[in-house]
C-alpha cells in the first residue's frame, strides 16, 4: 500500500517532455553551455556525395553534450531541492556533467562511481567539486544504492537519460543545429539510453518535420533496434564495444515512446567503422572524437548513397577519450571493413 502511494507522484512527475520543454531548456542553458560549432568538410562531402553538417559537441563544456541535460535538470530544481543537493550514478560523461552543473548552480553533487573506475575519471569528477561514493560493481546494485542515499539525505536523483529535463536539455543541440542550417534532409544521432536521440527528435519534429532522423547504435548493442522492431523495450546483456558511452542495456520508459513515435529507423555500425570515423575526424577535421561520438558519422558515411546531393546532419556527441587508447586505435592498420 505504502509503495503504491509512493509511486504515484513519481509517475505524474515523469510526463513525456515535448518541443516546448526543449525550447525552455535552450533558454536555461543559453550563456552556460557552449553554442558549439557546426563544421563542414569538403573531403567528406566530395568522398560521399553528400552535404554534411557536423554539430560538434566534442567542443561542449566537459567534452560532451551531457552538460546540456545535466545543467537543464539542475537548473529546473526548486530552491528547496537545490539546497539539498543532487545525486547521480555514472562512470562516464554524465558524472562530470552533473558535477560541473552542480558547481555552476551552487548546489552539491554526490556521484556514485564504481571503485574500479579509472583514477583519472574519479579525479576529474572530484575536481569539479563533487563528493564521490564508490561501490563494488560486482556486489552492489548501484541503482538501489543511489535510491537509498537519495532517500536518506533528501537528494534529487538525476539519471543519465530517462528524465524529462535531461531529454529536453539534450534536445538543445539539435535545436541549435536546425537554427543554424535550416531544415535538413536527414539527421544521424548516436543512441545509448536515448536521451540525446529523444531530445533531437522533439526538436526535429517541430523545426524540420520532413527530416529523417536515425538513431545509431554499436552493432554489438542493438537493443534499441530490437525494441523498435518488437514494439517494447528489449533488454540485452552489457555489450562489448569500444563505444563505451553506448553500452546501455535498454532504452528508458520516457525515451522509448518518443523514439518509437518519431524515429525513421535505428541502424548499427561496427567497431571497425567507428575507428574509421575516428581516424577521419583526427586526420581531416583535426578533431579528437571519442568512439561513441563517432557512431552517427560512421552511419552517415555508410548510408550516404541514399542521400546523394542532400543535406545531412551528424551529431558528434563527445570527445572524452583516453589519449593512449586513442593513439593506439589510430596507429593500427586501417580496419578491413
Ligand atoms: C551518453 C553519451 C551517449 C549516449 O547518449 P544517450 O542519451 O544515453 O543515448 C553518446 N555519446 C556520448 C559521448 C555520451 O556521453
Amino acid at each position: 500500500m505504502l509503495a503504491a502511494i509512493h509511486r504515484l507522484p513519481i509517475l505524474t512527475a515523469m510526463r513525456l517532455p515535448d518541443f516546448y520543454d526543449v525550447r525552455a531548456a535552450a533558454g536555461r542553458v543559453a550563456g552556460h553551455a557552449h553554442r558549439t560549432p557546426v563544421m563542414r568538410s569538403t573531403t567528406a562531402d566530395t568522398r560521399h556525395g553528400v552535404q554534411f553538417f557536423f554539430k560538434c559537441e566534442n567542443f561542449q563544456r566537459m567534452g560532451a553534450f551531457k552538460f546540456r541535460g545535466a545543467y537543464n535538470a539542475v537548473a529546473s530544481l526548486t530552491p528547496a531541492q537545490r539546497d539539498n543537493g543532487v545525486i547521480a550514478f555514472s562512470s562516464g560523461n554524465h558524472a562530470q556533467a552533473i558535477a560541473l552543473a552542480a558547481r555552476l548552480l551552487d548546489t552539491r553533487a554526490t556521484l556514485l562511481m564504481p571503485s574500479d573506475a579509472p583514477a583519472a575519471k574519479l579525479e576529474a569528477t572530484r575536481g569539479y567539486g563533487a563528493a564521490i561514493v564508490t561501490y563494488d560493481r560486482f556486489r552492489e546494485d548501484r541503482q538501489a544504492l543511489t535510491q537509498r542515499l537519495a532517500d536518506e539525505h533528501g537528494l534529487e536523483l538525476i539519471p543519465p537519460y530517462d528524465h524529462p529535463a535531461v531529454i529536453a536539455g539534450q534536445g538543445t543541440a539539435a535545436l541549435e543545429l536546425f537554427e543554424e542550417t535550416g531544415p535538413l534532409d536527414a539527421l544521424f544521432v548516436c543512441l545509448g539510453g536515448g536521451g540525446l536521440l529523444a531530445g533531437s527528435l522533439l526538436a526535429a519534429a517541430t523545426l524540420a518535420p520532413d527530416c529523417a532522423v536515425y538513431g545509431v547504435e554499436p552493432q554489438a548493442g542493438d537493443d534499441g533496434r530490437q525494441s523498435l522492431r518488437a514494439g517494447r523495450i528489449v533488454t540485452i546483456p552489457v555489450p562489448r564495444t569500444i563505444a563505451d558511452g553506448a553500452m546501455t542495456t535498454h532504452l528508458g520508459q520516457l525515451t522509448f515512446p518518443i523514439i518509437q513515435q518519431h524515429v525513421r529507423d535505428i541502424v548499427t555500425v561496427t567497431d571497425a567503422q567507428l575507428v574509421g570515423a575516428m581516424r577521419f575526424f583526427a586526420e581531416r577535421m583535426k578533431m579528437v572524437v571519442e568512439p561513441t561520438g563517432c557512431l552517427a558519422a560512421a552511419a552517415a558515411f555508410e548510408h550516404a548513397p541514399r542521400w546523394h546531393g542532400k543535406r545531412v546532419g551528424v551529431l558528434v556527441s563527445g570527445g572524452n577519450v583516453d589519449l593512449a587508447a586513442f593513439a593506439r586505435a589510430l596507429s593500427e592498420d586501417p580496419p578491413a571493413n
